[in-house]
Parts: C-alpha cells; sequence; structure tokens
C-alpha cells in the first residue's frame, strides 16, 4: 500500500518520527481499536485515534447525547443532543479523517454481546464508568486474548492501566471484585472535571497508538495515577499477574462472563 500525496502530508508529524515513520504510520492504518464508551473517555480517545489514522475504529455505546454530557464529551456538539452517541462520534470522526472506517455498535456491552464485539479488534479501550462494565471487559479481554486499556475518572481523579495477555496483571488480579452496588459514588453524583476525560481518554488513545506501532513502555503491571489539584502523576508497580486471580490464574473459577447488577448510573 503506497501513500497517497494526501496521506504523506496529513500524516507528516507521525512519518518524521523514527519511532513511527511509513512503517508505523501504516501499522496504524491497518490496525482496529474498539472503544466501549462514547462518553468523557472514549470521546477525546475516539478522535486522537481518528486523527492518527487508525484504519478501523468501532464504538460501541447505547445512549444519547445529553445536554450535560456536553462539558467534556467534546467529540458531541450541542446540535447531536438527542442523538445517538455513536451516531454523532462517526460523524466528528469521518469529517476528521476520511481514512478511517468507523463501525457503530448502538448497545450497551453485555456477557451475551462482548465477545462478539471485541473478537475482531486488536485493542479494545475501556471508557465506561461503571465497574459492571469495566469487570466485564476485563474478564472478556481475559478470555479472548485482547489487550486492553484500563481507565477511571472521577472528581479530580483519574486512573489507567493497561493489560497485555501474558505480560501483566488483569483488572481482576488488582480489584479482585466490583464494590457493592451503590457503594461508589458515580460522576454523576459525584461530579468531574471536564478536562479530566481529555487528559486519561488521550493517554489512553496514546497507549492504544504505542501498542500497535510497537514502540516503548505500555502501562503493563503498572497503574497510573493522576490528581489534578496537586498535579500529580504517579505511576505504582502493581504485582505480578495473580496465580490465584479467578480469571487470568492458573485455574480460574470465572469461565462464564459476569453481568453484575449496575448501580445507577448511565453516564450523563
Ligand atoms: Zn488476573
Amino acid at each position: 500500500m503506497a501513500f497517497t500525496n494526501e496521506q504523506m502530508e496529513r500524516y507528516s508529524r507521525h512519518i518524521i518520527l523514527q519511532e513511527v515513520g511509513v512503517k508505523g504510520q501504516k501499522k496504524l492504518l491497518n490496525s482496529k481499536v474498539l472503544i466501549i464508551g462514547a462518553g468523557g473517555l472514549g470521546a477525546p480517545a475516539a478522535m486522537y485515534l481518528a486523527a492518527a489514522g487508525v484504519g478501523t475504529i468501532g464504538i460501541a455505546d447505547a445512549d444519547e447525547v445529553d445536554l450535560s454530557n456536553l462539558q467534556r464529551q467534546i467529540i458531541h456538539g450541542t446540535a447531536d443532543v438527542g442523538k445517538a452517541k455513536v451516531k454523532s462520534a462517526k460523524e466528528t470522526m469521518n469529517a476528521m479523517n476520511p481514512d478511517v472506517t468507523v463501525n457503530t455498535y448502538r448497545t450497551f456491552v453485555t456477557s451475551e454481546n462482548i465477545m462478539d464485539l471485541i473478537k475482531d479488534y486488536d485493542f479494545i479501550i475501556d471508557g465506561t464508568d461503571n465497574f459492571p462494565a469495566k469487570f466485564l471487559i476485563n474478564d472478556a479481554c481475559v478470555m479472548a486474548k485482547k489487550p486492553f486499556s484500563h481507565a477511571g475518572i472521577i472528581r479530580f481523579k483519574g486512573q489507567l492501566m493497561t493489560y497485555v495477555p501474558g505480560e501483566g496483571p488483569c483488572y481482576r488480579c488488582v480489584f479482585k471484585n466490583p464494590p457493592p452496588k451503590d457503594a461508589v459514588p458515580t460522576c454523576k453524583q459525584a461530579g468531574v472535571i471536564g478536562a479530566m476525560g481529555g487528559v486519561i481518554g488521550s493517554l489512553q488513545a496514546m497507549e492504544a497508538i504505542k501498542y500497535i506501532i510497537g514502540v516503548g513502555d505500555l502501562l503493563v503491571g503498572k497503574l497510573l495515577t493522576y490528581d489534578a489539584l496537586t498535579m500529580q502523576f504517579r505511576t505504582v508497580k502493581l504485582p505480578k499477574a495473580d496465580g490465584k486471580c479467578a480469571v487470568c490464574g492458573d485455574h480460574p473459577t470465572i469461565t462464564e462472563l459476569i453481568d453484575y447488577e449496575q448501580a445507577e448510573c448511565d453516564g450523563k
């Protein structure tokens, strides 16, 4: 595949990088990334991946754009209120880069559909905002041997880690089980500073890009936390993959996907 003149210009700032080059840009154009959740995290992640020329981007979300989303979900505009988030996201990504094929899935991820959703993708981005979805994505990615980026944001705080099969702990190795329903406030109840999605969602896009190109160190076996009020990034080294982990351990007890009961939380 030879680049057109337009592509050479569009991706020139990538191509000039020794770590990317024509080879890396071709890898991006041939790659497939699935973003689950077109909200605070998924919006910036989707925009940077589209801009970077990730050739196929899937986006899964069941919701419609709400006015209260716009403070942080910058892929949607005021005119998109009431529109399906996946449709609004696709329009923004297509307008940004015609090289990108956007596949939309207007659905919540469940134990019934997630294996089918993730199977054709090289890397998964967890842009969801609730624990049942986060554990479901982890367990499905472990079972399907798919790498993924986990992230969470609330108030002025954010965190992320990356799972690569066979290379480090999974989300469940670290966090074991979802907290009891309603034990943890949602963003709707607790609030979140809008730019937090931009910081952490962009870092998720960065992890996907590095994974695809095969450069640098991923947040595998590491948890990055960000406190916007003190402006501190910390990277905590995590213990190795837990041999007793219920899903990725030597004798897994979770062999079927679980739909945990969801707290009242809708990404709004
Ligand atoms: Zn594990």
